[in-house]
C-alpha cells in the first residue's frame, strides 16, 4: 500500500518536471513574469500587537508601498497583491491567490514580535486552606512576585520553508508559535495530504535555492541602511505553511519586532517604511536580473 502510494507520487513528480522542462528551454521570455505580494494577517487578524500599531496594519503599509515601487521600476511585470485593504484571509486563500495567479514568485511581509520578559523580583505568602469542616486548616506558601517588561529582541529575519526535511519531519510539525500570533498557527491544510507532499518534493527540488538566493539578498539589503538582521532561515513551520503551499520561490520577510519600541516607531515612520520597501524592491530586482538578466 505504501509502495503504490510513493510510486503514485514519483510518478507525479516525473510528470509535473516534464511539464516544466520544455517551457523553461525553449522560451526566452522572462522567468519571473508575475510577482505576488502578500501583506501578512489582515482584518479579524491582525497579528502581532505593538503598543499603538498592529502588524496587519504594517504590513499592509509596506505592501502597498512595494507594489508601487516594482510597478514603477519593473512596468512588463505583473504585480499581484493577495490583498489591499483591511480584509481577513485564511493562509490558504492566500496561497490559493498566488497560485492561481501563476506567480513566479512569493513574497510575504511579517511583522516579528517577541514575548515579554518575566522577571521575579520577589516573594509573598499567599494563604490557602486544606480539609473540612473542623479539619480545616490555614496554610501559607510562597510565590514569586513577578515583573514583565518589553523583550528588548529586534532585527530582521527571512524564511524560507526548510527543504531538507523529510516526510516523517513533516508528520512531526507542531504549532508551537512563540514569536507570532496565534492566527498564524490556525488550522492549515493537513501537510501530510498527497498533494501537500508532492508540492513540497517539487518546491524542494526547484524552488528552495532560488528562494535562499533571493532571502540573503533582501537580508543583504537590510544590512546596508542599517538594520540588524538575524540572516536567512528555516522552518518547518506551520506560521509559514504558506511557503511550502506555494508553487514558486516564496520568501517570508520578518520585518521588525513589534514589540520593540523602537522597531515599531520605525516601521510605522515615514522613513522605515521607505527604507524597508527601498530595500525590498532592490533586493528583488536584484534576483530578477541573476535570474532572467537584464
Ligand atoms: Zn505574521
Amino acid at each position: 500500500m505504501i509502495k503504490t502510494v510513493k510510486s503514485f507520487f514519483l510518478l507525479a513528480l516525473v510528470l509535473f518536471f516534464a511539464e516544466l522542462a520544455p517551457a523553461q528551454s525553449t522560451s526566452k521570455a522572462p522567468k519571473i513574469r508575475t510577482i505576488i505580494i502578500d501583506a501578512g494577517h489582515g482584518g479579524t487578524d491582525q497579528g502581532a500587537k505593538g503598543t499603538y500599531s498592529t502588524e496587519a496594519q504594517i504590513t499592509l503599509k509596506l505592501a502597498l508601498r512595494l507594489d508601487t515601487l516594482l510597478r514603477e521600476e519593473l512596468p512588463s511585470t505583473r504585480i499581484v497583491m493577495t490583498r489591499t485593504t483591511d480584509i481577513f484571509h485564511h493562509v490558504r486563500e492566500k496561497a490559493d491567490i498566488a497560485n492561481r495567479e501563476k506567480g513566479d514568485l512569493f513574497v510575504c511581509i511579517h511583522v516579528n514580535a517577541a514575548p515579554p520578559k518575566k522577571t521575579i523580583t520577589g516573594y509573598k505568602s499567599v494563604a490557602y486552606y486544606k480539609g473540612k469542616g473542623s479539619k480545616r486548616k490555614k496554610y501559607y506558601k510562597k510565590v514569586p512576585i513577578y515583573k514583565t517588561s518589553p523583550n528588548p529582541m529586534f532585527g530582521t529575519s527571512t524564511y524560507v520553508w526548510a527543504a531538507d526535511r523529510s516526510d516523517e519531519k513533516a508528520q512531526g510539525i507542531i504549532a508551537d508559535d512563540r514569536y507570532e500570533s496565534s492566527a498564524e498557527i490556525m488550522d492549515v491544510p493537513d501537510v501530510n495530504s498527497p498533494e501537500a507532499l508532492i508540492k513540497a518534493r517539487l518546491w524542494s527540488q526547484k524552488f528552495f535555492k532560488n528562494s535562499v538566493q533571493l532571502a540573503s539578498m533582501i537580508e543583504n539589503e537590510f544590512t546596508v541602511i542599517g538594520r540588524k538582521s538575524m540572516g536567512v532561515l528555516q522552518r518547518n513551520h506551520m506560521g509559514i505553511w504558506v511557503l511550502q503551499a506555494t508553487n514558486m520561490p516564496a520568501v517570508l520577510i520578518e520585518t521588525g519586532f513589534i514589540t520593540n519600541q523602537e522597531e515599531e516607531d520605525y516601521l510605522n515612520s515615514e522613513v522605515g517604511q521607505a527604507e524597508m520597501t527601498r530595500s525590498i524592491a532592490n533586493a528583488i530586482l536584484k534576483y530578477k536580473i541573476a535570474v532572467d538578466g537584464k
